[in-house]
């Protein structure tokens, strides 16, 4: 193992994408002592938690929100806007009092600049503040446009900003992070949505397209959702492959799932079968083998 640390297999997998220290660095021989997390989310969330209970380890965690969100319930939200009170909590709450939170304005976040020179932190009890020339790495972060750079010497960078496919109503751009300004947008975004709509028809059958089915069955009266689903024209009508897809567009992937259903006795079924049913019964029209064609020059 690079590290004497003890630590999680997710967590040390996450490790092997941190930007690393330069290779005649003594940090790839020693543990950490600073780390800077960029990024709150799960990934993020998880490595500041965990680095932080380890004694002698300093983290800061940066983050454009101020608050963690539970993405698998946003889509709830979007039915029950009240709900979201449950999902968001102060990323500063969810940390050990070990760790630090610092928020950063979007698209103003990071610069990380290495040291040849750097050879590891001090140990983060060491009241000698010039011996911080020995990290390794710097990571400058900008709270507003205004301020002047916060610059954290550290031995590790982990860059947890999740991927391209951002959460429904994605606002991580926006300037107020704060769980006030993000609860308003939704309430406003779910409003013109929702509060003006009769009907819904929700294209696409993997796990987005139908929990959003499913949610949205709740909201609109029966037989006003239809769930479209089956392959895209132009990426998989073509494919001799899509024969074999006995996932007939909904879930893909998932043609060998089952899942447990039932109070007492809980017996297990397939799970395709069981969602189609499901939202049938509960007032859905699924139209199978439907493809939405792709936009001209697309
Ligand atoms: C509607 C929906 C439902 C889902 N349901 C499930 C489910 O049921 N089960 C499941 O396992 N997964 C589910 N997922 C997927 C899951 O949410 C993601 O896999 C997960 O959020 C990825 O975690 P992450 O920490 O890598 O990234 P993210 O959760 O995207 O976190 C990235 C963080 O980095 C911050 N950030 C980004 N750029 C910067 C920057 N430059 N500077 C500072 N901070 C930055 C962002 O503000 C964010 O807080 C769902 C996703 C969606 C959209």
């Amino acid at each position: 193992s690079m590290f004497s640390l003890r630590l999680p297999p997710l967590l040390h997998s996450l490790l092997l994408l941190l930007v690393p220290a330069p290779a005649s660095s003594l940090a790839l021989v020693r543990p950490p002592k600073r780390v800077a997390v960029v990024g709150g989310g799960f990934a993020g969330l998880t490595a500041a938690r965990n680095l932080a209970s380890h004694a002698g380890v300093e983290v800061l965690l940066c983050d454009q929100r101020s608050y963690f969100e539970y993405t698998p319930g946003i889509l709830r939200a979007w039915v029950e806007p009240d709900t979201h009170t449950r999902l968001v909590k102060p990323i500063s709450k969810l940390l050990p009092r070990t760790a630090q939170f610092q928020r950063v304005l979007p698209g103003h976040t990071t610069r990380i600049l290495e040291s040849d020179e750097g050879e590891g932190c001090p140990t983060p009890d060491s009241s000698d503040a010039a011996a911080l020339a020995s990290c390794p790495l710097m990571l400058s972060i900008r709270k507003d446009a205004e301020a002047p750079l916060l610059e954290y010497p550290c031995d590790f960078v982990i860059l947890a900003t999740g991927g391209e496919l951002g959460p429904v109503s994605d606002d991580r751009q926006t300037a107020d992070g704060s769980i006030k300004a993000r609860r308003q947008r939704l309430n406003e975004q779910v409003a013109s949505v929702m509060q003006n709509s009769t009907s819904a028809l929700i294209v696409g059958g993997g796990l987005t397209g139908v929990e959003l089915a499913a949610e949205c069955a709740e909201h609109f009266p029966r037989g006003a959702v239809t769930f479209a689903v089956g392959p895209t024209l132009k990426t998989r009508a073509a494919d001799p492959s899509c024969a074999a897809d006995t996932g007939e567009g909904i879930l893909p992937g998932f043609a060998d799932a089952r899942t447990a259903v039932g109070g007492g006795a809980p017996h297990k079924v397939r799970v395709i079968p069981y969602v189609k049913r499901w939202l049938e019964d509960a007032g859905v029209r699924v139209l199978e083998s439907w493809a939405v064609p792709p936009p001209p020059g697309a």
